[in-house]
């Protein structure tokens, strides 16, 4: 292990969906916020090698990195609250785990030995974990163990992490999250299953150094008292984490409970007193105040479930903060929009996005969408999937090329307006497969995209099988549908834009990857300004 970096791990207890991605993040921002440099790494126990084949429904949004990994979407937290990029190495799967032992063993890297989860699994999760440390770019790792501890999948994560505090004792760190449900019936807060989940975690062999307690109501010293006697750590280390308003609060409720504090003193490390959040703090109180409203419609086919959606409607936090405009999200269901709904489902927008998304599914009701869109002059923005409904609405209500569609999904489409790419026709797996990650786009001026960006090369991260049909450029820019954004390389089309619109722009590529709160992106500014001036 190399000896600079320190690491911090952080289980979960009690039950899922307590945020451990989100305390790890607002550790990470407290300790960046002192000078420090941090990276943040989530292990997830299940065996798909990736969540890139995930429906959405299974595991909310997949999260692309700039190296092209389809990873979870705490790493879209992770990169929005640290402004600093993620990678492969920043998320690891037990699948992942597995096929790298499995592919060792066939290569007879273990030859004459029984492979099995101790060592073997173990000793993979240990190096996995210790990629980031050893580069040596960072003073500390966090890393977020998938799952409640307990669970069969992910005891060889926890098994790793004990041999690691074993080999390593003063750089390693265990943060353990966990819930003080709070009973109403007797007004009581109840530590009974931290205890269970302490003691859980010490049959493992790992002892919890500090305890983050989420809660509805404020814990009294008692409680915290009760927490820190029956779980063998100090009371300073008994953090509260009371429900927020917003996720943007956590990072400064933290530093209320001087969660950034005891960590540093558990590892040893000064605490430097400098603690810069002032952009933080200035992007929070605009998100809080916002002098005007405006509604936009997100058209989409996951719309129940928001965590789909999650890096969208996160970019269209930071733009609305950043023009002190609050933007209700108004989620419709593609599958539902028919002729007859789409009046009453989109008038009164002051903006319309079309979502990425995959399959045969809702597409018509998008292609709908679009065309109410561009019709009636309300902004629009088209990611990925809705870039490629704007091409097939224009093709076929504008160029009149009856028939006009995705090979995607019709792949005898007499004018395959949007295609499959070159390299893509002799790939069969699915997973992985895709054009990921970032490749640069040239911009032609003028155009929406050049008064978004104030640039004419920009590198945007993709996750996509299918393109633009350059045969039919011509014909679309003559009929006033223009490719402003081109790939340099291959001359792939990568932004549409109706110049005549007042606002209508379509993208290959994903922005919402890359929007953060200090770096609200350029696209999502434009898209919400012009919305405002709907
Ligand atoms: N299904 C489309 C493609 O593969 C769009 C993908 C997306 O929206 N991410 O090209």
């Amino acid at each position: 292990m190399s000896k600079s970096a320190k690491y911090i791990f952080v289980t979960g207890g009690v039950a899922s969906s307590l945020g451990k991605g989100i305390i790890s993040a607002s550790l990470a921002k407290l300790l960046q916020a002192r000078g420090y440099s941090v990276t943040i790494q989530k292990l997830d126990p299940y065996l798909n090698i990736d969540p890139g084949t995930l429906n959405p429904y299974e595991h909310g949004e997949c999260y692309v990195t700039e190296d092209g990994a389809e990873t979870d979407l705490d790493l879209g937290h992770y990169e929005r609250f640290l402004n600093i990029p993620t990678s492969q190495a920043n998320n690891v799967t037990t699948g992942r785990i597995y096929q790298s032992v499995i592919s060792k063993e066939r290569k007879g890297e273990y030859l004459g030995k029984t492979v099995q989860v101790i060592p073997h699994i173990t000793n993979e999760i240990k190096e996995h974990i210790q990629i980031l440390g050893n580069k040596g770019d960072y003073d500390f790792i966090i890393t977020e163990i998938g799952g409640t501890v307990g669970d069969i999948e992910s005891l060889p994560f926890i098994e790793a992490i004990r041999q690691l505090k074993w080999e390593h004792h003063e750089q390693v760190l265990f943060i353990h999250l966990t819930l003080i449900p709070y009973l109403a019936a007797s007004e009581e807060l109840k530590t009974k299953p931290t205890q269970h989940s302490v003691k859980t975690l010490l049959e493992y062999g790992v002892q919890p150094d500090i305890l983050v307690c989420r809660t509805e109501h404020h814990l009294n010293k008692e409680i915290r008292t009760k927490v820190a006697r029956f779980c063998n750590v100090e009371l300073e280390s008994v953090i509260e984490s009371i429900d927020a308003e917003t996720i943007y609060d956590v990072p400064l409720l933290m530093q209320e409970e001087k969660l950034d504090e005891v960590v540093l003193k558990h590892l040893n490390m000064p605490l430097n007193s400098l603690v810069d959040l002032d952009k933080w703090k200035e992007f929070l109180h605009h998100h809080k105040n916002p002098i005007q409203e405006v509604e936009i419609g997100l058209v989409g086919k996951y719309v129940e479930l928001k965590d789909s959606y999650k890096s969208i409607t996160e970019a269209f936090i930071h733009a609305g903060a950043a023009k002190e405009c609050k933007v209700n999200l108004k989620w419709i269901a593609s599958d539902d929009l028919t002729s007859e709904s789409i009046e009453e489902e989109l008038k009164g927008l002051s903006g319309i996005l079309v979502a990425p998304g995959f399959g045969t599914r809702g597409i018509e009701g998008k292609i709908k969408a679009v065309k109410f869109a561009r019709e009636n002059n309300i902004p629009f923005l088209g990611i990925c999937l809705g870039m490629q409904c704007a091409v097939i609405e224009y093709a076929r209500n504008v160029l009149k090329l009856e028939d006009a569609h995705t090979v995607e999904i019709k792949k005898s489409a007499i004018n395959p307006v949007i295609a499959m790419m070159e390299n893509q026709k002799d790939i069969s797996d699915l997973g992985g497969t895709m054009r990921l990650g970032a490749y640069a786009c040239q911009i032609k001026e003028p155009s929406f995209a050049y008064n978004a960006y104030q640039n004419t090369l920009i590198s945007e991260r993709h996750r996509h099988r299918f393109e633009f049909n350059n045969n039919y450029l011509k014909e679309f820019e003559a009929k006033g549908m223009k490719a402003t954004g081109i790939n340099p390389e291959n001359n792939l089309v990568e932004i549409i834009e109706i110049p005549k619109h007042p606002w209508f722009v379509g993208v290959q590529f994903h922005p919402e990857y890359k929007s953060t709160v200090i770096n609200p992106h350029p696209i999502f500014l434009g898209f919400v300004n012009a919305a405002i001036n709907h």
